[in-house]
């Protein structure tokens, strides 16, 4: 993997024409940006993301200009297997854990924010988060389903605060939107779109055992627990499919 330890813009590279970048190790290059101040949208990229950003120009292109695009999903990472590079899978759940538990160990704690979720999920999960690392601090939370009209206030509330890392949980792709949309009221956080994260710390849901994820197999455990989705999980082998076909073309579209 490409070492590029606290480069402000990395070399990214493409996914069926979206960007994603090679970072030794996500955690530390993000703990900079947050000591630094710098802020940053990161992206969780999987398959089902990249064939929905091909139907939604305006996804595409926040995907295109976030500054830190991981790769999440297994489809990811089979297919840059496919173009001779072995990277390791990073869960965006795994790595937005990875900051909590990082939060405390610099000087001040980073303030985080958690936004999203059904009402009282997200405060679940920070009530947990308060438990198991002493010292968090989680200085807000707010659910999900907020109406339009109490946005600007709630906008404004995240402008007075001023976190450090913002978990926006609206699932895809209305977090990147959002966060796209908002992301100047604190231009100095790191936010991360989180998916249904929340549920799983609050314990509402469950993540795939680790045999199914160890084996590129989240997509079936998710399919048997919700089978509502099998609609946009037809995403997945069409991604396959295209990955295949650009590699026996042997195209690779650059990034734009
Ligand atoms: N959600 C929300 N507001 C909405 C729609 C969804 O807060 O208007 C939350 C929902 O409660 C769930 C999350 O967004 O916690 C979506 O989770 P999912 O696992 O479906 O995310 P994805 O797979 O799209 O990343």
């Amino acid at each position: 993997m490409t070492h590029v330890p606290y480069s402000d813009s990395l070399q990214p590279f493409p996914v069926l024409g979206l960007p994603m970048h090679l970072v030794n190790d996500y955690d530390r290059w993000l703990s900079h940006r947050i000591e630094q101040r710098l802020g940053c949208h990161v992206i969780t990229l999987n398959a089902e993301m990249t064939m929905q950003a091909e139907q939604n120009p305006a996804l595409a292109n926040i995907i295109h200009q976030a500054e830190l695009v991981i790769p999440d999903g297994s489809g990811i990472v089979l297919y840059m297997r496919l173009h001779g590079k072995r990277v390791k899978r990073t869960p965006g759940i795994e790595l937005a854990q990875g900051l909590l538990e990082r939060s405390t160990q610099f000087g001040e704690p980073w303030s985080i924010f958690f936004f999203g979720g059904a009402p009282g999920v997200a405060e679940t999960a920070a009530q947990k988060w308060r438990q198991s690392i002493p010292g968090i601090s989680i200085v807000g939370v707010q659910n999900g389903y907020l109406k339009p009209e109490d946005e600007p206030e709630f906008l404004q509330h995240l402008k007075t605060l001023q976190p450090r890392l913002i978990y926006v949980g609206l699932g895809v792709p209305r977090q990147e939107l959002w966060i796209s949309k908002n992301r100047h009221v604190c231009p100095n956080a790191v936010w991360i779109g989180v998916g249904g994260s929340f549920d799983v710390w609050a314990g509402t849901k469950e993540r795939a055992p680790k045999w199914f994820c160890d084996n590129h197999l989240e997509w079936l455990y998710r399919l048997y627990q919700e089978p509502w989705r099998w609609k946009r999980m037809t995403a997945l082998p069409k991604f396959a499919m295209k990955a295949i076909v650009y590699r026996l073309t042997k195209r690779n579209p650059v990034s734009r």
